[in-house]
């Protein structure tokens, strides 16, 4: 006999996080290790946001600001919109979840794209909710598709833009056409968490449709351009009225101190973030290139992450991939089977990627 957990719980989708530096460092007796599995900015945070932690370590005894106005301030400064529209959350996977929270009930559903960023699912779940998946369309969210899904019982849709797992993004027009075309009593949640990446051509300004659309949420994050993963900082967009709801719901002191300074710090730097989308835009390019001219198919992406056909050999390239240092996400663990999915990094490691990849390729796929 032990404790039983809820019957559901058993049925909920299982989150594979990518796997460690230190865990492939011991399991392969290897001393360098690159994780380009996570989507994560391997040049680090900006000097500015290393300054102001040290400075900072000494304060942790204090509990954080709960409502961390300074930092929504500098995000309300930032995009010239007010405090009471925004709220902080423990990495953006947490404001997907007090998004469930708040409105998803026993029987509800949420549509989205398959796959599609895997939380969402998870959250609705939890919450008694059902997901209505529509399959991507040429790897990218079918917008319509998603319309005919809604019905009485949708409160939630969640589009990625860029997506995750397949880097590609939604246009204007199809971001229109769904707010024109949705119910005003279903959320539409446009997660962001990688538009920092994209060039000026494929952007529009997402945040300024919030003061006419009261069912719209914008969600970003820090975790990505911003370089700090680790402290678990992101932050969604919306009506006063939508953030008023989820501060309901909201845990107090939900973001730590630390990351609060060091998101003000990051915000400010904007030469910083240009030099790493246009140092990425560089990256994505090189990859295409090298990958074209081997004859290895991947999807063209907008964000820092790529997606590389495997040709069925997903397992054997993963695992060679790791005992060469390079853990990698299998695109099993993202719904997006015969792929693996790869995050750019900086230069000089993607070159030594590049050169292993297409060595293991030949060996594995093109003999
Ligand atoms: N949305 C998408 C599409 C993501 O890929 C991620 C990170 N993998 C997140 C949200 C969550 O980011 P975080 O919780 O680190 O802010």
């Amino acid at each position: 006999m032990k404790p039983q957990i809820k019957k559901w719980l058993n049925e909920l989708p299982e989150y594979v996080a990518g796997r460690t530096i230190e865990e492939i460092k011991a399991a392969y007796n290897i001393s360098n290790v690159y994780k380009l599995a996570s989507n994560e900015n391997l040049f680090g945070p900006c000097e500015a946001v290393k300054k102001i932690l040290s400075e900072n370590i000494g304060t942790v005894n204090y509990y954080p600001d709960s409502d961390a106005r300074e930092v929504r301030q500098k995000i309300a400064d930032h995009y010239k919109i007010r405090p009471e529209n925004i709220i902080m959350g423990n990495g953006t996977d947490q404001i997907i979840e007090m998004i469930c929270d708040c409105f998803i009930d026993e029987g509800d559903n949420v549509v989205t794209a398959d796959p599609n960023f895997l939380i969402y699912e998870k959250s609705a779940r939890k919450c008694g909710g059902t997901i209505v998946k529509v399959p991507l369309q040429d790897f990218k969210q079918d917008i319509k598709g998603i319309m005919k899904k809604v019905n009485e019982n949708t409160k939630i849709v969640f589009i990625a833009s860029p997506h995750n797992p397949s880097g590609t993004i939604i246009t204007k027009n199809e971001f229109e056409y769904l707010l024109d075309k949705v119910k005003q009593d279903v959320l539409v949640v446009m997660d962001e968490a990688y538009c920092e990446y994209l060039d000026d051509a494929e952007k529009f300004d997402t945040i300024s449709y919030v003061s006419e659309r009261p069912n719209l949420a914008v969600l970003r994050t820090f975790s990505k351009i911003y370089g700090l993963a680790g402290l678990r900082i992101g932050y969604g967009i919306s009506s006063a009225d939508i953030i008023a709801d989820l501060n309901r719901i909201r845990m107090p002191f939900n973001i730590s101190s630390l990351a609060q300074k060091a998101a003000c710090a990051a915000i400010d730097d904007c030469e910083y973030i240009l030099k790493i989308r246009d140092t990425v835009k560089a990256e994505r390019e090189k990859f295409a290139e090298a990958l074209k001219k081997e004859g290895i198919g991947f999807i063209k992406s907008c964000a820092n992450f790529m997606l590389i056909s495997t040709e069925g050999k997903t397992r054997e390239i993963v695992e060679e991939l790791l005992k060469k240092g390079f853990i990698v996400r299998p695109g099993e663990n993202l719904g997006m089977p015969g792929y693996i999915r790869v995050s750019f990094a900086t230069p000089e490691i993607d070159d030594l990627f590049l050169k292993n990849l297409i060595k293991i390729y030949r060996t594995f796929v093109k003999k």
